[in-house]
Formats: structure tokens, sequence, C-alpha cells
């Protein structure tokens, strides 16, 4: 390699990392109540974008979807352009809220520390996921810079309500929907390079998100009578409540392996060793085995494998010495591909077997329809993705957690969800923690992706 060549290119890099610091710097945290939402933030974040990034704000067209939603159109090149099919990249300027304590280095000030390979960049929205929206933006500029147009349209859809209620999202896939466009590709925010996901696999796996379970939260409530404390019934309204919670966990959903999940195996298994390959690339054979192995391994594979419940919430009394007149919990479930929300709920009253507790949902998202794991958008991406990250084995996988993608996926086959960075296992378990962070190596890895990617739009 020519090291003068090398020189100025590093030099771009070291100026998109100050543009992505400046942006990290400006606090867009979400809160459930949005009278708690510092909405100049979120404004102030907009105006940076257009400042930082002139030749994009000359050459896309933006719109505000649900108030602080960014929605760019980068026209394409061809004819036909605007028929479609179009490509969305997707990711959300909204962060988890944070306080400075427990933080190592404070979470908006986008500290950077080491250098080489160690140099890492600490802050709130590192990894989730200003590192994607920065990313894009840095490679759109770049391409425009370049003199490179699109064939077909490319949408930017940068939400501001992902972590919340996911608003935003919501109304542009209602509004493409009334628009007509035809939708090609859809890559949102999650999968990442990681390693380590299996035991005796060495490589660094790509992992992209073809589906996501269902988010959904039940609630289990009893009424009953209420009185004084020091002359109890036998049966209260909270000994039942407890009673149904205990049931509940002595009866899991079954677990299974489904086809994404079988493909995973599969796929990442074949780079194994020893018995343990010949076990994962015979998932048709060893299927029964493999559930119960994973259904125990981690609290990870465990959710990979069936719809999950975790009792997140319970309320009763408000007073130390009165019954509880109502009491109630809240179950977060997580539902596996291949069920809904109405047979999720059968099964909760199946285990819980008692008339006198209430089940019903509060916010219902099924599962979301699986995208093709094979074809000419899934090759594209998965070359994409080895062309920054060579040595990266490319495989599906369910993605455990909601993202905004989910409202995309009635519109497109081709919905995926992967940030094409590499994380560790410790800085994974940053995400909506504390030290959230990223290695700015890989985060220029992660702008040469989405360039190489606009160049194959
Ligand atoms: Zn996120």
């Amino acid at each position: 390699m020519n090291p003068q060549r090398a020189l100025p290119e590093s030099g771009a890099d070291e100026a998109s990392l100050e543009r992505l610091r400046a942006l990290l710097r400006v606090p867009t945290m979400s809160h459930l109540d949005d009278a708690e939402v510092d909405w100049a933030a979120f404004d102030r974040f907009g105006a940076l974008v257009d400042e930082l990034y002139p030749l994009l704000h000359g050459a896309l067209e933006r719109e505000l979807v649900a108030g602080h939603t960014l929605l760019y159109r980068w026209r394409g090149a061809s004819a036909t352009a605007g028929d479609g099919p179009v490509s969305i990249l997707m990711a959300h300027y909204d962060v988890v809220a944070a306080a400075d304590e427990g933080w190592q280095h404070p979470p908006f000030d986008a500290v950077l520390t080491g250098s080489g390979a160690d140099r890492v960049l600490w802050g709130r929205g590192t990894l989730d996921d200003k590192g994607s929206v920065v990313g894009i933006l840095e490679a759109v500029e770049r391409s425009l810079a370049a003199g490179h147009t699109p064939e077909n349209d490319v949408y930017l859809l940068f939400g501001h309500d992902e972590e919340t209620n996911g608003t935003g999202a919501e109304a542009a896939a209602a509004l493409f929907a009334e628009r007509g466009i035809r939708i090609g590709l859809v890559l949102d925010e999650v999968g990442a390079v990681v390693e380590k996901l299996f035991p005796t696999v060495d490589v660094p796996i790509a992992v992209v998100g073809v589906s996501e379970k269902g988010t959904t939260s039940f609630t289990l409530t009893v009424e009953q009578e209420g009185g004084h404390a020091s002359t109890p019934p036998r049966d209260t309204a909270t000994n039942r409540l407890a009673r149904a919670i205990v049931r509940l966990s002595k009866r899991p959903f079954r677990a299974r392996i489904n086809d994404v999940t079988a493909t995973m195996i599969r796929t990442v298994g074949a780079h194994g060793r020893g018995p343990l390959k010949f076990v994962f690339t015979r998932v048709g054979v060893f299927r029964p085995l493999l559930v119960a192995v994973f259904a125990r391994m981690s609290v990870e594979t465990a959710a990979i494998v069936r719809t999950t419940t975790a009792v997140t919430q319970l309320s009763g009394s408000l007073a130390a010495n009165a019954l509880a007149e109502r009491a109630q919990a809240v179950v977060n479930v997580r539902i596996a591909i291949g069920s809904t929300v109405d047979g999720t709920r059968r099964h909760l009253e199946r285990a819980i077997a008692d008339p006198l507790v209430r089940v019903e949902a509060i916010s219902a998202n099924e599962p979301a329809a699986v995208s093709e794991m094979s074809g000419p958008r899934w090759d594209l991406l998965a070359g994409t993705i080895t062309s920054a990250y060579p040595t990266a084995v490319v495989t599906p996988y369910v993605q455990t957690g909601a993202t905004d993608s989910r409202q995309f996926a009635p519109l497109s086959r081709n919905v995926y969800r992967f940030s094409p960075f590499e994380m560790s296992s410790d800085e994974r378990a940053t995400l909506h923690a504390k030290n959230e962070r990223i290695h700015v190596a890989t985060w220029f890895t992660g702008i040469r992706f989405f360039e190489t990617l606009l160049r194959r739009l």
C-alpha cells in the first residue's frame, strides 16, 4: 500500500469522526412522556446535519414526518427512478436517556481514548444508533462529492422516537404505502459483526436480522372486594395473582427451531470444529437435541428458540394495611415467529388456568414477516458486508428486540437489520446501559460499507 495515498483518506476519516462527535454531543434523549423531551435538542440535531453535510443538504429533498423524524429522498439517475423499487436506509437519532453517574466518560461529551486499533469513542448513541445515522450521512456526502447518483431513488429515514413509541417510523411507513412507492431494500439497525457466537466457531459472524419477534405486553388482573388487612379472606387478589405468575413460570412456551434459526446454525456451524460442527451442519437430524441445548445454553440462545415471558411490573394496594381491590402484573412477551398475539394470550390463559385472572394485551405487535434469505437483494447486502469485513460469515437470524423496521415488513420482502460495525460482547452489553462506546476503526469501516452499498443501489 502506498502510504501517501492512505494519508488523505485517513484525513477524511478524521473529519468524519469530528462530525460524529459533534452530533453525539446533542442530547436527543427520548422519554416515554412527550412533555419531558427536549425538542430543542432534536431541532438542533436536524440543523446541525444540514450544516455539516452541505452536499446532502443541497441535493436531497428533506421532509419532516411525525414532527421530528427526518426523511430524505435522493432521486435516482434512471429514467424510471421514482417508480421504484426504492431503497431505504434507516437509523434513529433519539437515544436512551443517560445521566453522568457511573460513566467513565460523560455520555454526551464524545470522549476519545486510546490509539490505533484500541482507539475508542465513548458516548450515548455511538452504537445505538447515531453511529449508523452519521455513517450513512458520511457515505452519502462522500458519494455526492465523487459525483455518484444511485440508479433508483434512495431514501434516508432517521427516526426520532425508536426507543419509545416508534411513531416516526410508523408514520413514514404509512406515507410510503399511501404514495404507492415500491420498496426494494430496507436496511435498519441492530445486527452486527460479532465474535464467539457459537462454541468452536472462531471467525467473525455478520448477523443480519431477517425478522424480529413480536413485542407485546399483557396485563394479568385480579379484582376483589377490598377490606382491612387485619381480617383477610383465605385467598386475596394478590395471592391469586402470585399463583398465576408461578404457574406461568412453570409452563414456558414450547421451544422450537424455526427455519431462520436452522439456517443460522447450519451457516455458522459450518465454520466450527469437531463433533459440534457435525451436529450444527445436520440441523435436520439433530433438531431435537439442538432445541434442548439452545433452551439451556444461555439466556440469549433460550430467547432464540421460544416465546419468552417476563413479569416486569406488579401493583396492588396503595396502603400497607388495606387489601388490594385490584392486583395487577404486566408481562412483557417476545413472541417467536410462527406464533401470534392471540395464540400467546391463549397460552397464558391455559397456563394460569384461573378464570378470575383476566389476561389482556396492552400493546400488540405481531412478529415481523420473514424477509428473503436468498435472491438478488440478500446477495447484494451479503456481498457488501463481505467487502467491508472480508473474513466475516454472513448469516440470517431473528432479532429478539424490536426495531423501527418492523413497520416496513408488510411493505417489502427485503427488510434487513444490520449495523455495519464490529461489536464485542462487552460493547453490546453497553447498549441502553452505561459506558456505551464504539471502536473508531470499525466505525470507519462502517462508512465504507454504506458507501459501497450506495454504489450498488
Ligand atoms: Zn436502537
